[in-house]
């Protein structure tokens, strides 16, 4: 059996060294004697994993002491509850509608106190990102959420606002599920980031929390304990049992990340996969990619087909050739390719190559 080439949006391709190396850890986990998820999650051997694990995040995403990571549960759709239940004390929140995970936000978040639309780019389809000198932002606000990448439309912040400039001193809260560990992060422009691991930082289970520590600690009397920043903060991220095996395979994947030049070199390679496809796509007759220039995502890349009839031949044609899951979400139609950290150079290599003979044979 050989691996293929997997475009999928999440859960998606894992480097292959890491999902090795848990092999090989399976059974016995260094002289352990227990695998590791047969472990406590206060035995010393799980807490050294989880203590690496976050050294090592912390490092790779540069950030800086002022700002506690939380290994929690739920996912990317849990936070939007979870978010409002600790931050917005009730109150109003903004938030900047680009696509179906903004959109999601803003209507959990309405359960939870007056969830506003401070800029919309529905309009034209989300395609656009709205520039934030635009934005309307309410002077009581007590966040302004945003999704740094919205992973189902293919629009990405290539700059965080700077919301200080804007004049308004609510903090950012930025939905990096999509992107994380793909590119820097300014976090003196972030309150809050989230964010599932299944993208690119490992397998669910396990949702990443980074948080300013003066944002902990107003957390609405109505949330759930195992949901309070607070507390799973004051209990390093073990106030419950958190996703254990899923934060050992993240923790190998930060490994893995820091071998390979860690951020700044992941950003680079991802520069130059996604400019490989976009200037395919752009170059092609068939195929077209409908996002504007200046806001393309680098992890997740929509495209159609102008001819909409070939959609089945391309897929299994793809299939055919060990190109998986490029089928686009049932909201947008079309295709999709994610390119995430864990995507070599030779996938993108091998589905524009394959795109191109694709075009050749139905001209
Ligand atoms: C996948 C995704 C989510 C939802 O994650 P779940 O783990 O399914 O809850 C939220 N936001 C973004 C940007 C995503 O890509």
């Amino acid at each position: 059996m050989s691996r293929a080439f997997n475009f999928s949006a999440g859960p998606a391709v894992m480097p292959e060294e890491v999902l090795q190396q848990a092999a090989s850890e399976m059974l016995d986990w260094h002289g352990s004697g227990m695998s590791v998820m047969e472990m406590s999650h206060r035995g010393k051997e799980f807490i050294s994993i989880y203590e690496q694990a976050e050294a090592d995040l912390r490092e790779l995403l540069a950030v800086p002491a002022h700002f506690k990571i939380l290994f929690m549960q739920g996912g990317g759709l849990a936070e939007n509850a979870i978010v409002p239940l600790n931050l917005s004390q009730g109150e109003a929140m903004d938030f900047v509608l680009t696509g179906s995970w903004s959109q999601k936000s803003l209507k959990e978040a309405g359960k939870y106190g007056t969830a506003r639309v401070a800029a919309s780019a529905q309009a034209d389809g989300f395609i656009t990102l709205p520039a934030p000198a635009t934005w309307q932002i309410g002077s009581d606000s007590r966040y302004v959420h945003i999704c740094g990448n919205e992973t189902i439309h293919g629009v990405e912040f290539h700059e965080l606002p700077d919301l200080k400039a804007l004049g308004c001193d609510a903090p950012l809260v930025v939905d990096f599920s999509s992107h994380v560990a793909s590119r820097p992060v300014d976090w003196s422009r972030v309150g809050l980031a989230f964010g599932g691991a299944q993208k690119n930082l490992g397998p669910a289970g396990l949702t990443l929390v980074i948080v300013r520590e003066d944002l902990i600690g107003h957390t609405l009397p109505h949330c759930p304990s195992a949901f309070d920043y607070k507390l799973v903060a004051d209990n390093q991220s073990m106030y419950n049992t958190p996703p254990t095996y899923s934060i050992y395979i993240a923790g190998l994947v930060f490994q893995w990340l820091k071998k390979n030049g860690g951020i700044a070199a992941m950003e680079q390679r991802n520069i130059a996969k996604a400019q490989l496809l976009y200037d395919f796509l752009d170059s092609s007759s068939l195929f077209e990619n409908r996002v504007a220039q200046d806001c393309r995502s680098r992890m997740n890349v929509p495209f159609f087909l102008r001819d909409e009839s070939r959609n089945d031949a391309f897929l299994a044609g793809a299939k055919a050739a060990n190109l998986l899951q490029l089928k686009g979400h049932k909201s947008v139609g079309g295709m999709r390719a994610s390119i995430y950290n864990a995507m070599p150079i030779e996938g993108v290599q091998a589905l524009v190559a394959y795109m191109r003979e694709f075009e050749k044979t139905q001209a």
